[in-house]
């Protein structure tokens, strides 16, 4: 484990947030698409239910692909910016089926502000343990998904949004056949 708990998959839904846009697709299109999200990434709390929310989700899934792509100190700033921005204030919490860990807002907060607050959170981890180079893009040539590397060895290197690496495999393969 490179980060604690509640950092590894606050960070797995800002990669599978980012990937709803992947290679010029959107798979947030709908407030059906939306609850889809949230209940295969577990997200809790109170919802409008509306396009405002949508469109605010979807202005958050911008912020995060620049965040995802930044510097560490322009990093820092954007998270600094959305800690400031949605009142963040952490406090530990324990709920089932989740040990202790951190809440920055409370449920009643906005979608988007929580879904920033996490993600901003995590990413506070992730600066402060010098580990932004864990933050990446998939190195297919065609793919513009993120990657999160969580390998002990820091080999993770393409997406799980298609089958890059299977592409990436073939396409070496060709190569050294066509030489020899
Ligand atoms: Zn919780
Ligand atoms: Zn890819």
């Amino acid at each position: 484990m490179v980060f604690a708990p509640d950092t590894e998959v606050a960070l797995r839904s800002v990669v599978n947030l980012i990937n709803t846009a992947a290679n010029g697709g959107e798979h947030l299109a709908t407030l059906k698409d939306l609850d889809d999200f949230l209940d295969a990434e577990g997200f809790t709390g109170s919802r409008t239910r509306d396009e405002a929310e949508l469109a605010s989700v979807r202005r958050l899934r911008g912020e995060l692909t620049e965040l995802w792509l930044a510097d560490e100190a322009t990093a820092a700033e954007t998270v600094n910016r959305l800690l400031r921005e949605a009142g963040a204030l952490p406090q530990l919490v324990k709920h089932d089926p989740w040990d202790w860990h951190l809440h920055a807002t409370t449920p009643e907060a906005p979608l988007a502000d929580r879904m920033s607050t996490e993600a901003a959170m995590a990413i506070v981890d992730v600066i402060r343990s010098k580990e932004m180079d864990r933050l990446l893009v998939c190195a297919a040539d065609d793919c513009d998904a993120v990657v999160l590397d969580l390998s002990r060895n820091r080999s993770k290197r393409y997406c799980d949004t298609g089958n890059c690496a299977n592409r990436a495999h073939v396409a070496a393969y060709r190569a050294r056949k066509a030489v020899s």
